[in-house]
């Protein structure tokens, strides 16, 4: 008898040590692949490895996770949920396009933050009552337990909306009474979640309040980045990915689960890490994007006018191949198109003409951050090519010809002369300080802030009309017959 106690205790420890030593490597491979990610020839290693380390978290959770001694249950249950999981997730991860990648880290986002909403309503009902002594519901457990439910909520209905947003299924809406509304719900949430601290004796008892604050956090959710829009909303995915992270960290604590600890503070940290230099980048205050004060003129309404100056293929051919100095503005259009081979063709001809070629990289250019580096590391654009804005505004008075491909917003002059602009304020590529400006895109189609542009309306600029592919695969023939 004590022989078998002792075997049962032996595989108990042994369980739990290799648990814990799982946990450990996983977290190592999760602060690796966050490592790796920060450079494009590592990134796609970097996130196999975190995927990797998740892998081994939930193996080894599976296999040896035991709460009062006893083993998890509903394995079945639990693999059939993983396998739906990853079908699906599979599935819109091959399907995706890279234009639409915002929405898709939108939607899993929101994902994340309803998981750590669910962990705290499912969690809170069994509280132990070892935690309740005298002092009722106030303890760290409860408090891990309300945070995650109240960020991850408003995470998940957030992400919502911005995802909406995003696919163009939802307009800004702009009215400042929400500003006022949302202040009183962030009141009344946090006040929930004192009451229940304090004044809450058991679980029970509390319930009722508890669902309270689920829907109103939700409801927060839906109204804080509803007035969120334009140029602001790089700042505000980034800000929910940063909520998400700190919600899991919470469930983390809940389960003593290192794992799940790490991978939520290094999503939370990286997240608002990113969040304060998208801000810095864009010239503006966390507050003012959370209280979505981004210019004051409604969007569609803009004074720029006269007449614009259309270029020839053949012009633009001749302009380029004698240049000395070519600066490349790549823009949300030129992803549409999918023309960065193209683009990263045309640079290659020029340089063997003897043209310097830059990029001109904006820090919001696209629909995500980092978009644009992405898309011509894809093309094997080398790195050293794309120059960050700040770097180039300076030497774009040197530079012969300056050629926007699908850019609108990034090169719009309206962010520096129109203080009633809803982009006032953002950092631009100066291209109108170029001394000749060609731009390349489909029609006289609005940006993402949907504001007219007074770059295509200046002396030096040349509108060349069409799909950035099209053209770049015409540019490349007529250069080439020169
Ligand atoms: P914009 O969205 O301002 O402009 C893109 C332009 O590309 C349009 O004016 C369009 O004009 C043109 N275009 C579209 N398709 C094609 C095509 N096939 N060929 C050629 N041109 C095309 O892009 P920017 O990159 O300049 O600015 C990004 C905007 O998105 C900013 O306002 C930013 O704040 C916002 N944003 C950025 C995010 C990020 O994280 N990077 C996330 C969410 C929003 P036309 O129709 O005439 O062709």
């Amino acid at each position: 008898m004590e022989n078998l106690t002792n075997n049962i205790m032996h595989q108990f420890t042994l369980g739990n040590s290799i648990l814990e030593i799982s946990y450990i490597i996983a977290s190592v491979l999760f602060i690796i692949g966050l490592k790796m990610l920060s450079h494009p020839d590592s990134a796609r290693k970097g996130n196999l490895l975190a995927a990797f380390g998740m892998g081994l978290a939930i193996i080894a959770t599976l296999l040896f996770h035991t709460k009062d001694g006893e083993p998890i249950g509903n394995h079945l249950l639990i693999l059939i949920a993983i396998a739906i999981g990853t079908i699906i997730g599979w599935m819109i991860a091959v399907k995706v396009k890279m234009t639409a990648m915002p929405q898709l880290v939108s939607l899993f986002n929101g994902m994340g933050g309803a998981a750590a909403a669910l962990i705290s309503l499912m969690e809170f009902p069994h509280i132990e009552s070892s935690l309740i002594a005298e002092s009722g519901l106030a303890n760290g457990h409860v408090l891990a337990i309300l945070l995650g439910l109240l960020i991850g909520s408003v995470s998940f209905a957030g992400s919502m909306v911005a995802f909406l947003k995003l696919d163009s299924r939802l307009g800004d809406i702009k009215a400042s009474w929400i500003r006022y509304i949302n202040i009183v719900l962030l009141v009344v949430l946090i006040g929930f979640l004192i009451g229940i601290m304090i004044f809450g004796e058991t679980p029970e008892a509390s319930q009722i309040y508890l669902y309270l604050m689920f829907v109103i956090a939700l409801v927060y959710g839906v109204l804080f980045v509803m007035p969120i829009g334009g140029a602001d909303m790089p700042v505000v995915i980034s800000l929910l990915n940063s909520f998400t992270g700190v919600a899991a960290a919470m469930g983390g604590f809940l389960y003593n689960n290192q794992a799940m600890l790490t991978g939520g503070i290094l999503v939370g940290s990286a997240g608002t890490i990113l969040t304060i230099l998208m801000c810095n980048a864009m010239n503006r205050s966390l507050f003012n994007v959370i209280v979505g004060a981004f210019g004051g003129k409604a969007a569609g309404v803009s004074d720029a006018g006269g007449a614009i100056k259309e270029i020839s293929l053949s012009d633009t051919a001749v302009l380029l191949s004698y240049s000395q100095k070519v600066v490349i503005v790549p823009g949300y259009g030129l992803a549409v198109a999918q023309a960065q081979h193209l683009c990263h063709d045309l640079d290659k001809l020029l340089e063997d003409k003897g043209v310097e070629v830059r990029y001109a990289i904006h820090p919001v250019a696209g629909r995500m951050p980092g978009h644009m580096n992405v898309l011509l590391a894809e093309a094997d654009v080398p790195y050293d090519r794309l120059i960050e804005m700040d770097d180039i505004n300076p030497d774009l008075p040197n530079t012969d010809v300056l050629i926007v491909i699908g850019a609108n917003d990034v090169v719009n002059p309206a962010a520096e002369d129109d203080p009633s602009s809803p982009i006032y304020g953002m950092p631009i590529i100066k291209a109108r300080d170029a001394k000749n400006v060609i731009v390349m895109k489909r029609g006289m189609g609005k940006g993402y802030a949907a504001i007219e542009n007074n770059l295509f309306f200046a002396d030096r600029t040349r509108m060349l009309f069409g799909d950035a592919k099209e053209t770049l695969q015409k540019l490349l023939a007529e250069i080439k017959s020169l």
